[in-house]
Parts: structure tokens; C-alpha cells; sequence
């Protein structure tokens, strides 16, 4: 597959081995939780804690506030684990779910969440605290069997729940969608407000796929149903996982092939169309806030601008 147009999305950064093909081993978490060498990413509804001393890194740089098992307050488990994998040093980690992080001493300066840390991790622990985050929302929202409703259990190192009823296997689930950039002939981008966001931020459209449906059926729907344009071309720009809850957005770029906005006033209560030059404006007039770059919609807008807006200021806080 050619680079897509958007490489290293934060979240999308990875340097471990998932060692998928080892999950089966029988005993396998709990011969690594009484291994001294292991690491556990400790995460509580999302928050993980950090160390932010310019230990190996430049001053003020979090980075995960790792721990060998006996660390981990009682040294016992107190909600699910799962197997994250190897890194190339060949040091495995187990993420931890911390019931309740008052008992937790830490270990780190703070707590902080993904998307505040996901863009200043290495690439190493962005991918670890991603995949953390991930396939623990998962478990905190599917404790029961979709089918019959009864109580599963947790199996395969942390990958897949089994109902104790009628035996069947629940894997960790990712919900598609498309996060798109409009563009028109003239070349200006097209961003909304979302009725439920602060006043002033904005950012691309964005929606959620439907079953039996393209992305680019997609990007097409929900552009129409959000702001009345009709796309043409629909071009793949990059994708990154999103985690909040459970997310994977899919980037692309859509040619609009008209122009007159009229917002479902439902989701999107006001969408305008920008040239370069009026949204440095904007941003520098304080009347637009754009998302954090972290997220796949700043790298989107960036790649219509043709660079980084970081200096032009107005973002989401
Ligand atoms: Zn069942």
C-alpha cells in the first residue's frame, strides 16, 4: 500500500509486537505478572500515570510511569489485565485496569489521559497506551454476553470474552468512521461548529459508518446531511485509532461540487467556507478555535493548508 497522505498520526504510531499468536498460551499473564522484568501500563477510566522529569527525554516530555507487577497495590489484579505485547528489546507489557486509583501510590507525577499525552509520548507509548485504552474501554462497557446477557469471562490473554452460558466468543469491537475535509473549486476549506462544542471551535465534518455501507458512501451522507453539499471525488488521505470511546477515524478529502451551505441545525449549527488567507485570520482575530494536534481533523486541516497553523494559535483547550 503507497504512504497515505497524512504518515505518523499520533495515535496511529506503534514500535511494539501484539504477540497475537502467544494470547492462547495457557497461564501465560500469569507467568508474566510474577516476572520483575514485565512493565504494566496502569489505567484508570482512560488516565494513565506519568513521569514528566526529562528522564530520557527532553525536559518536561511525559512519559509512562511504568512498574513492574509487584508495584501494582496489592500486587494482585483489581480489574481486567490484557497482554499488550513486546517491545524490540524484547520487554513485555501487560495493561492493568485500577479500580480505583486512590489506592493506586502512583508511581508517576500525575495522572494525565490519551488525548492529552498522545502527541508527546514516543512512538513506543503512544502505541502501548493506545492499545491500553482501547481494549479496556471495551471490557468496561461488554461485561455481559451480547446474546443471552449472561456473565462472560475474560480469555485469551485479555482478547476475547466468553459467555459462561453458551460458550460463545466476543472479541474487542472498533466502530468505523469518516472524517473528511470539503473542499471547493476555489480551493477553501469548509469547516462546522457542532452544536455541543464551546463557542468558536471548529472543525471538519465527521460522522459514523453505517452497516452495509462505503466510507465513501459515507463522506457523501454525511456531508449532505450536514451541511446541504454535494461531493464528488473522495480521496484517502490517513486513518488513526480514537479511542473515546472506540473510534477509528478514517481521513479523507471530498471535492465539493457545490457550495450552498444549509446546516441540519441538528449536529452542525454553523459551517463556513475559508480561504488560507481569512482562517489565519480568524485564528489570529481569536474568532476560531481549531483542534489539538493530536487529532486526525487538525492533521486534516493542516493538509489543505499546506502546513502547520501551531504559530497561527486558536486551539480547542
Ligand atoms: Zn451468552
Amino acid at each position: 500500500m503507497a504512504p497515505a497522505p497524512l504518515p505518523d498520526l499520533s495515535l496511529s504510531r506503534s514500535a511494539s509486537d501484539r504477540q497475537g499468536a502467544r494470547r492462547g498460551d495457557a497461564g501465560l499473564l500469569e507467568r508474566l505478572w510474577a516476572d520483575e522484568a514485565v512493565r504494566v501500563v496502569r489505567v484508570h477510566d482512560g488516565r494513565t500515570p506519568v513521569t514528566r522529569d526529562g528522564d530520557g527525554g527532553p525536559d518536561g516530555q511525559p512519559r509512562l510511569a511504568l512498574v513492574p507487577p509487584s508495584h501494582v497495590p496489592g500486587g494482585a489484579p483489581h480489574g481486567v489485565r490484557v497482554l499488550l505485547g513486546t517491545d524490540p528489546d524484547g520487554t513485555w507489557y501487560v495493561a492493568q485496569e485500577v479500580a480505583d486509583p486512590s489506592l493506586d501510590p502512583g508511581g508517576g507525577d500525575d495522572w494525565a489521559d490519551l488525548r492529552t499525552l498522545g502527541a508527546e509520548l514516543d512512538a513506543l507509548e503512544a502505541g502501548l497506551l493506545t492499545q491500553a485504552v482501547a481494549v479496556l474501554r471495551w471490557h468496561a462497557v461488554n461485561p455481559r454476553c451480547p446474546r443471552c446477557g449472561a456473565p462472560t469471562s475474560v480469555e485469551q490473554a485479555g482478547w476475547v470474552r466468553k459467555c459462561t452460558a453458551d460458550g460463545s466468543e466476543h472479541f474487542p469491537r472498533t466502530d468505523p468512521a469518516v472524517i473528511m475535509s470539503v473542499v471547493d473549486a476555489d480551493d477553501r476549506l469548509l469547516l462546522g461548529h457542532n452544536d455541543m462544542w464551546p463557542a468558536k471551535r471548529y472543525s471538519t465534518l465527521a460522522g459514523f459508518v453505517e452497516p452495509g455501507e462505503s466510507l465513501e458512501s459515507a463522506v457523501r451522507r454525511e456531508v449532505l446531511e450536514e451541511v446541504g453539499i454535494e461531493v464528488g471525488d473522495v480521496d484517502y488521505l490517513g486513518n488513526q485509532p480514537w479511542p473515546f470511546p472506540a473510534s477509528l477515524m478514517l481521513g479523507f478529502r471530498g471535492t465539493a461540487v457545490s457550495t450552498d451551505v444549509v446546516t441540519d441545525d441538528v449536529e452542525i449549527t454553523d459551517a463556513r467556507w475559508f480561504s488560507r488567507e481569512e482562517l489565519v485570520a480568524a485564528l489570529r482575530d481569536g474568532d476560531v478555535l481549531l483542534p489539538p494536534p493530536v487529532s486526525i481533523a487538525r492533521r486534516i486541516i493542516e493538509h489543505w493548508y499546506g502546513g502547520s497553523l501551531e504559530d497561527a494559535g486558536g486551539v480547542w483547550r
